[in-house]
């Protein structure tokens, strides 16, 4: 059957049938509907919008309307046009019209939902590399895709109305983990998760996704979408490419410091015997030793952060000696910058001193780095309740808003391509990780060609 044929069919022949029908039904039982002459043509609508269009609603509307009129309101066979018979039958059509525009819109909603969540079921079937999860605001599995099936070994009737926690390790359980990963999702609508899972027969693997919530138009949780891929294998090659950083980074640091000791020893002898060339040369080669010490000491602090093991050793200092000594080291390398320390000296702060003047050394020398056409930084405090504010401020080359978020991910650097200042793009990661440590957190202002501020905090104590 064409398709234009089972429309017409639809439209016009359904009405007709099922009026006729219902025409039919009424006969047979005259006696007890005489009351509600019109009561049971609202099913030949309903039938007729539901199963049809609104036109065929709206077709049985009109037949129905003018068949109870015709036959049903006494005497039989006769149009009645008294007002009583013509009211009737007007609210009739107005009711019958109605109904099917009502059922309309329904249908034309349940159509709606279907298609989204087939659509959904689509998508959700059709991402093979990730497993998808339904939860309930309480974390309850609702439904899982195929890809979710095959990974965590169960079937969906297994799995449902189980916890998302049963996925965590004993240890992640203990600490709560799941609960607060699922809260965060709640509250921000949005939470990056990475870490172990554990599927059915036990076996760990690396996941990393999001848990995003959906709301109802109250504003509370409907419920909550979970989107991950197992990542073991890169989480396994990620790994080993640390530990063979880390490997190499100890193994080359202990010849570096036996040749910079050397080198320092031929130096000073050099300076005895005054062989002005040499020395030059020595104090060049120092340059770059130190460099590399430093270059080895960023890779093995990179080593450590990921590894969790940065290890604080807080204590109470004044925080002014500490400016004193960082910008005095740094002024040694760069002659020509002038660097401003404006900060009340009674500030004692408690943290971990070495990290924090690796911090500061950091700040202190990109703000130099990243300015070529100005010689001026300004290392300032804040005291902002019990907290003090640590700035350091440049005039330099400043960073575009789009830049500002991805220069603390690790080996990020601007414009890496265009620039003539070298580096290795882990300052500020290693700067970062410190200060959350610390839990503190660093945080920037810039314009482009005006220059940046970075500022971190760190709690008074008298
Ligand atoms: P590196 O300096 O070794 O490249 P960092 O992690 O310290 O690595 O900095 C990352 C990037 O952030 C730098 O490459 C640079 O593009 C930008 N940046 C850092 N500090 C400043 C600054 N004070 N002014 C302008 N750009 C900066």
């Amino acid at each position: 059957m064409s398709p234009r044929l089972r429309l017409r069919l639809l439209q016009y022949g359904l009405p007709f049938v099922v009026v006729i029908l219902i025409a039919y039904l009424k006969i047979i039982f005259i006696k007890e509907l005489q009351e509600s002459i019109f009561l049971l043509f609202f099913s030949a609508v309903l039938v007729s919008g539901w199963y049809g269009t609104l036109r065929s609603g709206l077709i049985a509307t009109l037949i129905s309307g003018l068949l109870a009129n015709y036959l049903f309101i006494p005497p039989a066979f006769t149009f009645k046009t008294d007002t009583p018979s013509l009211f009737n039958t007007g609210i009739f059509f107005i009711e019958g019209t109605l109904f099917s525009i009502i059922i309309k819109a329904h249908n034309i909603s349940k159509k709606k939902i279907a298609e989204s969540s087939e659509r959904f079921r689509i998508v959700a079937e059709g991402v093979n590399d990730y497993m998808i999860m339904i939860l309930d605001p309480n974390g309850r599995i609702e439904n899982i895709n195929t890809t979710a099936q095959q990974i965590l070994g169960y079937k969906r009737e297994e799995i449902t109305n189980l916890n998302f926690s049963h996925l965590y390790n004993v240890k992640d359980r203990r600490k709560r983990l799941p609960k607060k990963q699922l809260l965060q999702a709640m509250e921000r609508g949005h939470k990056e998760i990475s870490g172990w899972r554990i599927n059915k027969s036990g076996k760990s693997f690396w996941i990393q996704g999001t848990i995003s919530s959906i709301k109802n138009k109250d504003g509370s949780i409907k419920s909550l979408v979970a989107v991950f891929k197992d990542i073991t294998r890169q989480k396994k090659v990620e790994r080993e490419r640390e530990d063979f950083i880390s490997i190499a980074t100890h193994e080359l640091k202990q010849p570096v410091t036996s040749i910079k000791i050397y080198a320092q020893v031929l130096y000073i002898h050099l300076q005895k015997i005054k062989d002005l060339k040499a020395i030059q040369f020595s104090k060049n080669l120092i340059e770059q030793l130190n460099k590399m010490e430093n270059l080895l000491n960023s890779l093995l602090d990179v080593t450590r952060i990921q590894r969790g093991k940065v290890i604080l050793n807080k204590e109470k200092f004044k925080l002014q000696d500490l400016l004193v000594q960082v910008v005095s080291s740094v002024t040694k390398t760069y002659p020509n910058y002038k660097i401003e320390i404006e900060n009340d000296k009674n500030n004692y702060v408690l943290a971990d001193k070495e990290r924090i003047r690796q911090v500061l050394v950091n700040l202190i020398t990109n703000a130099i780095k990243y300015s070529p056409k100005s010689n001026l930084v300004k290392v300032k405090t804040q005291r902002n309740k019990n907290k003090v504010v640590i700035s350091v401020q440049d005039f330099g080359i400043g960073i575009a808003k789009n830049e500002q978020l991805m220069i603390f991910d690790r080996f990020y650097r601007v414009g890496e391509k265009k620039t003539q200042i070298t580096g290795l793009g882990l300052g500020l990661y290693i700067t970062s990780e410190i200060l959350k440590k610390h839990s503190s957190k660093l945080y920037l202002t810039s314009k482009v060609n005006q220059g940046s501020t970075f500022y971190f905090n760190l709690p008074i104590v008298n």
